[in-house]
């Protein structure tokens, strides 16, 4: 058996570039799909795929996904970017699948078997107010959520339609971008969760992601305002590059921390883990290159109290979404999964993507990823050419801030 071709498919159901890698065999109708998507720079991951990993591929045994990840990992020399993790990722989501239909079992098999039936499913709630993020999560709480993740407008401290120059930037000279203001954002957070535990009580686990937004300290002393609405989790509460603060998070808080969306390298999560500084991982699976290294991040995170929390907003694919889904039922420490909801459209480019039932993600029972792509259905979608303008972020001075 041998890979035979390789294509990379760019469409936007939604409005979100995706980007899917297809690993075709010479066994008829024997293929894969992998999620490689990078949604702000999808043209140079569909280049590292076509240019760079096909002609790797082409001829090599499939089923050797260990040995084809660890060659194509260092095939380039340097290593451990976003780009080329997401075409790695890519390549070996689409081999993980093949692996499965061979098998004829879902995914979950391959990986251990089944710890839960479904895995339960966080969903974002936001709104301009305290009152108005109280209805979203009502509405989400009537679906069957038990997990929702609350935000003041998008991220907060820019609440809605007052995030341009005008309202934040000096007087002369300010350039245009989407502005926020950090400490009106740090002001704003635990006066939030105080309103939805008065009025939701606190059956209902409660998420906030930070999104890196403030400085060190301030993220600490906003995680200790936290406490006494005992959220499942803080997100990303401070930036990848200031890590060396989680020791002094731990020391003060115990309002429980997830991180990694960001993260790339390994470096940047074996001594959060081994120290047991954070409670739950969340990378982006194909950020990482697939689910060969993120089913050994898993393992890692279980030896140390640590629970996963794979990244899953709209522009993870319908794929990289039955991924984390494959995971989370294989893990004994799963935690949570994050999950954007799917339109129609994007459903009919994604034939077979997870169901949700009363707040839980179901997978379905055919064999591998248990996912396809309908590629006449996809090329109605084109790839959006216009980047997104939410990562041009701004702090009231107008300075470049984190998006
Ligand atoms: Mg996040």
């Amino acid at each position: 058996m041998e890979i035979r071709d390789v294509n990379t498919i760019v469409t936007a159901p939604e409005g979100i570039n995706l980007v899917v890698v297809k690993v075709e065999t010479n066994e008829p109708d024997l293929y894969g799909l992998g999620c490689a998507t990078f949604t702000q720079r999808p043209l140079p991951v569909r280049s590292a795929v076509q240019n760079y990993l096909k002609p790797l591929l082409e001829g090599r045994d499939p089923r050797r996904i260990e040995e084809i990840w660890q060659m194509a990992k260092v095939s380039s020399y340097w290593r451990n970017g976003p780009v080329l993790n997401n075409a790695l990722s890519g390549v070996d989501m689409a081999l993980w699948d093949i692996k499965g239909k061979l098998s004829g079992e879902p995914l979950y098999q391959l990986l251990g078997g089944k710890c839960r039936e479904a895995a339960p499913a966080y969903r974002h709630a936001d709104g301009a107010d305290p009152g108005q993020v109280e209805e979203s999560a009502r509405r989400l709480m009537e679906q069957g959520y038990r997990y929702v993740r609350c935000q003041l407008g998008g991220y907060g401290g820019n609440f809605r339609g007052k995030e341009t120059k005008e309202d934040f930037g000096p007087p002369e000279g300010a350039l245009s971008g989407a502005y926020y203001d950090p400490s009106v954002y740090a002001r704003s957070v635990p006066d939030l969760f105080e309103h939805l535990r008065d009025k939701l009580g606190f059956e209902v686990e409660l998420l906030h992601d930070v999104h890196e937004r403030l400085d060190p300290i301030e993220a600490l002393r906003l995680a200790k305002e936290l406490e006494p609405y005992r959220l499942f989790f803080l997100e990303d509460p401070l930036a990848p590059e200031e890590v060396g603060w989680f020791q002094r998070f731990r020391q003060a808080t115990t309002t429980p921390l997830a991180m990694g969306e960001l993260f790339n390298n390994p470096v940047e999560w074996k001594e959060l883990i081994s120290k047991r500084l954070i409670d739950f991982i969340r990378v982006h699976i194909s950020q990482i290159g697939g689910i060969t290294p993120a089913q050994k991040l898993a393992h890692l995170c279980e030896n140390f109290g640590v629970r996963t929390a794979w990244h899953g907003p709209g522009d993870v694919s319908p794929v990289g979404h039955a991924a984390n889904l494959h995971l989370d039922l294989a893990s004994p420490n799963f935690g949570v999964q994050e999950w954007p909801g799917m339109s129609d459209e994007l459903r009919a480019v994604f034939p077979g993507a997870p169901q949700v039932k009363e707040g839980y993600i179901y997978p379905n029972e055919e064999p591998g990823l248990g996912i396809d792509i309908d590629e006449e259905e996809a090329k109605k979608f084109p790839p959006q050419e216009e980047l997104p303008q939410w990562t041009e972020a701004r702090k009231p001075d107008g300075s470049p801030a984190r998006p």
